[in-house]
């Protein structure tokens, strides 16, 4: 489609309002059941990636913030949540996910402004999921026993619990669901591009009336997230982020008995054989690279197309991408919405350069990017090489690298040659080929005829970079636990 043909057929605007959110103008840290103020005084700004606006202020926690969360965490441990019944203990967090669902359109709603991602996305994806992740640990809480049977499941204590800015409130979940259901307490740090939901959450669970102390959330930047990892009473650290960060909360960490899980980067593979359903695998890859505007630690972000449908699957792809409307995240229409930060941003644009002073034939999207605000086209490259930087290194963007194999060998050796071990797709009619490549792959995730599918009761994580350890399922709890 023509950028002229897309003004034609252009869709009227359909935006979600914004007043079902009451956003404040400032936040406090949620400390021993109580809103308070940083210790330092000081707060930092959200800004809206769709229009570079203030949203609101966040308080910004250091050492001493922490220092008193844990100590909060510690009291209730020792006083209250290890001594609730597991059926108790289940009830709060059936009652959170309840609450949760009662306030989905406001947590949408603020999740849109505050992180870029479209209003659809927000609504019909991250804000059910993350009630969901509630409510299917809530349900294990009193079955630990039968889950692990014969070997005697204990919690660990308190947990530090790190999270990205680019599922804020769903990371937020995956963490807080299972820690609480094992009998944990917890201290939680959101990213600092994205505390809104995170706020409102603490709203929640405050109204939920779980005892003071079992949760806290110290916001603020990395320094503060350090401040958790190094906290001596803490038990458990669990993180999501970048691997240059999952390094340095390993270090940190190594030699104390603190347990870790980290979930990590990704440049995951999405392998398009020449018997593929084409126009599912179309829709397949731009989903695995273009949903949450590339910013997905799993993102199907190297293409692999067999050799001899190539031009078909490209063409097809290009026209696609035509159709993918870029623009306000709070429209109903938008398919792609904001980049989460201006820094993020700017990361993207050097990758961008990177590749076509590599060699790689950039094609970018015809699209009307709003003036205001961190945008842009929906973006891929031909002619990439194995060894190419944007092959290589996770990009977190609308950005897709394509290279074409001949044969199962081929890809396979392609596809594992990267340091990371997230996720992968592999496309194609015959399913004794998917339990082959899919055998093969050092991913976490294998998705057949599919991407980016998630649920509660299916574990996620990845090899290599990735991270090591398990969220969700059976095998999210294990972090949580452990065992005589
Ligand atoms: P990105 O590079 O994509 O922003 P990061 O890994 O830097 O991802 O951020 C993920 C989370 O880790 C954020 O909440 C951030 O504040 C936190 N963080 C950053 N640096 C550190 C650190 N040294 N120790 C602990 N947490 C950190």
């Amino acid at each position: 489609m023509s950028k002229k043909t897309q003004e034609i057929w252009s869709y009227a605007p359909a935006p979600e309002s914004s007043k079902v959110v009451q956003i404040k103008e400032k936040y406090d840290l949620y400390i021993d059941g109580k809103f308070v103020k940083p210790s330092s005084g000081k707060y930092f700004k959200s800004i809206n990636p769709a229009d570079e606006s203030e949203i609101c202020s966040i308080a910004y926690g250091n050492e001493k913030d922490v220092d008193l969360a844990v100590k909060a965490a510690r009291k209730a441990y020792d006083t209250v949540w290890s001594k609730l019944s597991a059926a108790d203990r289940g009830k709060y967090i059936f009652r959170i996910a309840r609450m949760m669902q009662e306030r989905s359109r406001e947590l949408a709603v603020a999740e849109s402004i505050d992180s870029g991602k479209t209003i659809r996305e927000a609504r019909d994806i991250d804000i059910p999921l993350a009630c969901n992740h509630f409510f299917y640990y809530a349900g294990w809480a009193d079955k630990l026993d039968e889950a692990f049977p014969g070997r005697k499941p204990k919690s660990l204590g308190v947990v530090g619990q790190i999270i990205p800015w680019n599922f804020p409130l769903l990371m937020a979940a995956w963490k807080i669901a299972p820690a609480l259901a094992t009998g944990n307490t917890v201290v939680i740090k959101p990213a600092e591009t994205t505390s809104l939901t995170m706020m409102i959450l603490a709203d929640i669970i405050h109204e939920a009336g779980l005892p003071a102390g079992v949760f806290n959330v110290v916001s603020g930047y990395g320094d503060t997230g350090a401040s958790i990892v190094n906290h001596p009473d803490i038990n458990k650290i669990a993180f999501t982020g970048s691997t240059a960060v999952g390094k340095i909360i390993q270090k940190a960490i190594a030699g104390t008995d603190k347990k870790l899980t980290l979930e990590l980067g990704g440049k995951s593979a999405n392998i398009i054989f020449d018997d593929a359903p084409i126009d599912q695998a179309v829709e397949g890859i731009i989903n695995g690279i273009f949903f949450n505007q590339g910013h997905v630690c799993c993102a199907g972000s190297r293409l692999f197309v067999q050799e001899n449908v190539a031009e078909k699957v490209i063409e097809k792809l290009k026209h696609r991408m035509a159709s993918l409307l870029v623009g306000d995240p709070l429209d109903k229409n938008t398919d792609i919405g904001a980049i989460n930060s201006k820094e993020q941003f700017d990361t993207i644009q050097q990758y961008l350069k990177i590749g076509v002073n590599e060699g790689s034939e950039i094609y970018q999207s015809p699209c009307n990017l709003p003036k205001k605000g961190y945008y842009m086209a929906p973006t891929l490259f031909l002619d990439v090489a194995q060894s190419n930087t944007i092959a290589q290194e996770e990009i977190f963007g609308p950005v897709l690298a394509i290279q074409t194999f001949r044969t199962i060998d081929e890809v396979i050796q392609k596809a594992n040659n990267t340091p990371f071990g997230l996720a992968a797709g592999v496309w194609t009619d015959k399913g004794s080929r998917i339990f082959n490549v899919s055998s093969q792959l050092r991913a976490g995730v294998v998705w057949a005829n599919t991407y980016n599918k998630f649920d509660p009761a299916s574990p996620f994580g990845g090899y290599k970079e990735s991270g090591f350890g398990r969220e969700g399922g059976l095998h999210g709890l294990i972090p949580y636990l452990k065992f005589d």
